[in-house]
């Protein structure tokens, strides 16, 4: 057999060598068939098999999981052994077989099929929204009942480089980085949500592969070379030493920045920059400081929301944030209010309908519409604020009424817990994402009200390009140095500068070295990236003085195109970090 290279998008960097797993989440296909009345005994019998062994399979994998990070979302497979009992979907399907004479998987089938329409009748959007548990435990069963296993993440048992057609938030809970050596899917882009949560968790990873579920086979030999977002299936042993080398001298790399971590991220010429974390989990505090950061400059609280029978209550809100706080003392942490829609969960059932949710009813825009959420979290960051130096970061402003509206509910909160006896920071800081060109557009007028800008450039450039961030067809358009976002970012820059305000960026484009020179030239103080580039963003900013980086700034910005605008900043990391530029 002779090796198969397959290129897609760079997800998260490193390089891995292994055995290849393929995650089949295809549904399965099953007729439902007329049984005699002499078969329906045996087929009940194995009906009721089937629905027993899937739940000693939840029971097994709650076991194992809870072991792991994703412990507190054991709640979701609790919901899913109740349903194993669960009349309605259990007897029923019995009685379906009994009394329509129909194989156990077309009557469970049919079963299914009645309990989703009475959900589709319910008001309530928590209830309607479980009926994809329904539909999952169905899945489940069904899979027994055909003897194919509905595979886990948390399932597998040799170390291997998971191969899918894409990965939800919540397989990436419940990966354990003991077993996972990677992974490579046929879906994402470098912003999507897998993707981000690969390199918090240090994973390399390949998205965006289009195929490469139909070429692999579980137990096949893969390499994945996160960096360059290449996967080779049974490579050749010239292509296989090749790699080891590289894989060694990337692994000496990461060891020779792990000796940055304890020194300040400061220009040659003494400029202070402040290189902070994202985190999604409250346990992913103490890799920030780990790795080298000081602080969190992005909390995103939807996790909080994730697998689970109800929304979070504002004691959980409340502890969740105040152990984030605590635990990142003395530096800040910057909490972002929830950002539901777009490529992130859904919360709400009726809006998972939009034809284009990320132009939908997403993030601040979905919290102004559903008060009783906003305002639950909000008490619970406002309580968090005594316990350490937190501020709030308000997702996907679009312009000015948007941020008075949603400062005005701050204030309404605040009185709230005034009028209860609850303590908070009366002075805490409410800044705003710039992620929407609007935003950035009329950044002079935002800059009035809020106390500092965050930008987040995964959905400024989805938004100034017209480019789908998760749509892998589209991600070669994914492109940080276009003269116009650069345009965007100088203009959120001059504004912040004049207005005295701190200038921050959270979104991905933070995180590459290549680009760190170009942002600090621009005049950004803080930037917060995932925590496994903090090392390779400090080594850079540690050798430039900053009359270099403003230079190479309004070199790139005068670039008529993006091309130009990258070789500009390739050179420039060439000439400067020879070794660093070999390993981007
Ligand atoms: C961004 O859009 O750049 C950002 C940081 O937010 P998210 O990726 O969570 O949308
Ligand atoms: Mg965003």
């Amino acid at each position: 057999m002779h090796e198969k290279t397959y290129r897609g998008i760079v997800a998260s960097p490193g390089i891995v060598i292994g055995r290849a797993y393929l995650l089949d989440r295809r549904k399965v296909v099953v007729a439902g068939r007329r049984i005699e009345e002499v078969s329906i005994k045996d087929e009940v019998v194995r009906f009721k098999k089937a629905v027993e062994l899937s739940k000693a399979q939840i029971e097994d994998l709650k076991k194992r999981i809870s072991k792991g990070l994703g412990k507190s979302h054991l709640y979701i497979l609790d919901t899913h052994i109740m349903l194993l009992e669960d009349k309605m979907l259990i007897d029923g399907a019995i009685k379906r077989i009994k009394e329509s004479y129909v194989n156990a998987e077309g009557a469970l089938k049919e079963t299914i099929s009645a309990i989703s329409l009475k959900f589709d009748m319910i008001e309530d959007d928590y209830l309607r929204g479980r009926k994809h548990d329904v539909e999952q435990v169905g899945e489940r069963i069904l899979r027994n009942l055909v003897g194919r296993k509905l595979e886990s993440l948390a399932d597998i048992k040799d170390e291997a480089v998971i191969i899918a057609h894409d990965l939800a938030p919540t397989d990436t809970l419940m990966m354990r980085k003991d077993k996972i050596l990677g992974f490579a899917t046929d879906a994402g882009s470098r912003t999507s949500h897998t993707a981000i949560l690969a390199r918090s968790l240090g994973i390399p990873a390949a998205v965006g592969l289009e195929n490469i579920t139909a070429a692999v086979k579980t137990g096949d030999v893969v390499i994945l070379d996160g960096s360059h977002g290449v996967v080779i299936i049974d490579p050749d042993e010239e292509t296989f030493l090749d790699y080891l080398k590289k894989q060694r001298k990337y692994k000496y790399f990461e060891k020779e920045l792990e000796k940055l971590k304890t020194l300040p991220a400061e220009t040659l010429d003494g400029h202070v920059v402040h290189l902070q974390g994202n985190i999604e989990l409250p346990e992913e505090v103490a890799s920030v400081e780990d790795h080298g950061g000081a602080g969190i400059g992005l909390y995103r609280t939807e996790f909080l929301f994730i697998n689970r029978p109800n929304h979070p209550t504002e004691e959980e809100h409340y502890n969740a944030y105040r152990h984030v706080a605590e635990k990142a003392l003395p530096h800040e942490v910057v909490i972002r209010t929830l950002d539901v829609g777009g490529d992130k969960i859904g919360l709400s059932r009726e809006f998972e309908k939009e034809a284009n949710p990320a132009l939908g009813l997403r993030a601040i825009r979905f919290c102004l519409k559903k008060r009783d959420i906003f305002k639950t979290q909000l008490r619970g960051i406002l309580r968090a604020t005594v316990h350490g130096n937190i501020k709030i970061l308000v997702p996907m402003i679009s312009g000015l009424t948007e941020l008075q509206e949603t400062k005005k509910i701050i204030e309404e909160v605040k009185a709230e817990l005034k009028s209860d006896g609850k303590a908070f920071n009366e002075h805490v800081e409410v800044g705003i994402m710039i992620e929407i060109p609007s935003a950035a557009m009329t950044a002079d007028l935002l800059a009035k009200e809020a106390s500092f800008f965050s930008v987040g450039t995964n959905d400024l450039i989805q938004y100034t390009l017209a480019i789908d961030r998760q749509n892998e067809h589209v991600a070669y358009m994914y492109e940080p140095l276009e003269p116009a976002v650069l345009r965007l970012l100088r203009r959120v820059s001059d504004v912040a500068l004049e207005a005295r305000i701190p200038l921050a960026m959270c979104g991905e484009m933070a995180g590459d070295p290549l680009y760190a020179a170009i942002l600090i030239g621009m005049g950004f103080q803080y930037l917060s990236m995932n925590v496994a580039s903090i090392s390779w963003v400090k080594r850079v900013i540690r050798s430039v003085r900053m009359q270099d980086a403003v230079e190479l700034a309004s070199l790139v910005m005068q670039q008529p195109t993006a091309a130009l605008a990258r070789k500009t900043a390739e050179d420039f990391m060439e000439e400067r970090f020879p070794d660093l530029a070999a390993e981007l």
